[in-house]
């Protein structure tokens, strides 16, 4: 590994904690995973953060003093700026600063963002989004969320709460979300949406998949809605409508010139999903730009977050433009 520009990145995610050694044209080298232990506290995650740090170098043969960043995506509101968490729910962090608690033992530069963020970040500069000036990457999983790249820059918002694409009302005084309103778009496409309304829509579910109630998953539901079970498909069409509903109003209101996709629900089958929400696109957002954006699938999958983290430090508005050659080598998901 010599001779390369080498980061940290760490994707801390509510169950897992990812953490890698990244080059400069977001190839992955070396990685970890752990146990995110949410219900121990900040402290205890931030230990076993700066430990396994200190782990991956080790195998990597590597001193601080080789990377030239550490870059944290977190999954939730993060004050880039000031290295502070501001409120990550799932792991039930409020104002953890977690940049200057790593900061204290390793001597390198660190960042943080929102995972969301950090994925737009990695999409932009060495993903599906190179080459394009604004470009927004959409997960649709569990939860639905969105980071925005506008203009070369990560766009936080004023109180760095932007892109919260799956709090957006798409039904007034709809279903219930989980952040506490209603009629937000994740709780009629996110994936728990799905599966709630498949097993009160379609009958015999359990049979027909052969599955016990707790394992059925979004995919299973892909695959009735392939064979033809007519209320699966009612229900795959309406994330359809829903998500193209959240994408129109992105597009007409961001004017981004390409949204990419990732996410567990990403991976249905295309007839199910990215095309009809191409179509729904051409349809029904603003004339001008109805044409011109793309909608694709991520090529950096699960992976955006991680890479993008460790790419942080190219960040305009996280520190000077250290731009190394322009990245041409498409990173594919493992
Ligand atoms: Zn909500």
């Amino acid at each position: 590994m010599s001779g390369q520009i080498l980061n940290i990145g760490v994707d801390v995610g509510g169950t897992i904690i990812k953490i890698g050694v990244i080059d400069d044209n977001g190839r992955i080298l070396l990685q970890e995973k752990m146990r995110t232990e949410a219900d121990r506290g900040s402290d205890v995650i931030i230990s076993s953060i700066i430990q396994n740090i200190d782990a991956i170098l080790a195998k990597g043969s590597l001193r601080q003093e080789d990377v030239t960043s550490i870059g944290l995506g977190v999954p939730g509101t993060a004050d880039s700026e000031n290295g502070v968490v501001v409120y990550a729910p799932n792991l039930f962090w409020r104002n953890v600063e977690i940049v200057k608690s790593i900061q204290r033992v390793f001597d390198v530069p660190i960042y943080v963002a929102q995972d969301t963020c950090a994925a737009a970040w990695a999409e932009y500069l060495v993903g599906v989004g190179q080459g394009r000036r604004s470009v927004a990457s959409v997960t649709l999983g569990t939860g639905i969320g969105c980071g925005m790249v506008l203009e070369g820059r990560i766009f936080h918002g004023a109180l760095n709460t932007a892109g919260e694409f799956g709090h957006q009302i798409v039904e007034l005084d709809g279903n219930l979300c989980n952040c506490g309103r209603r009629g937000c778009l994740e709780a009629y496409a996110g994936g728990l949406a799905i599966v709630r309304e498949a097993k009160k829509r379609i009958p015999g579910i359990h049979e027909l998949l052969r599955k016990n109630p707790s394992k059925v998953g979004v995919h299973d539901v892909y695959r009735l809605a392939q064979e033809g079970n007519p209320q699966a498909r009612e229900l795959t069409d309406s994330v359809v409508n829903y998500v193209g509903i959240g994408l129109v109003n992105l597009i007409n209101l961001s004017s981004v010139e390409l949204i990419c996709i990732s996410g567990g629900i990403s991976n249905a089958p295309s007839e199910l999903l990215l095309d009809p929400l191409i179509d729904f696109v051409r349809n029904r957002a603003y004339e001008s730009i109805a044409d011109r954006v793309e909608i694709c699938t991520s090529s950096l999958c699960e992976n955006a977050p991680l890479i993008g983290a460790a790419l942080l430090y190219q960040e305009p508005d996280c520190a000077p433009v250290v731009r190394v050659g322009s990245p041409s080598v498409l990173p594919q998901c493992s």
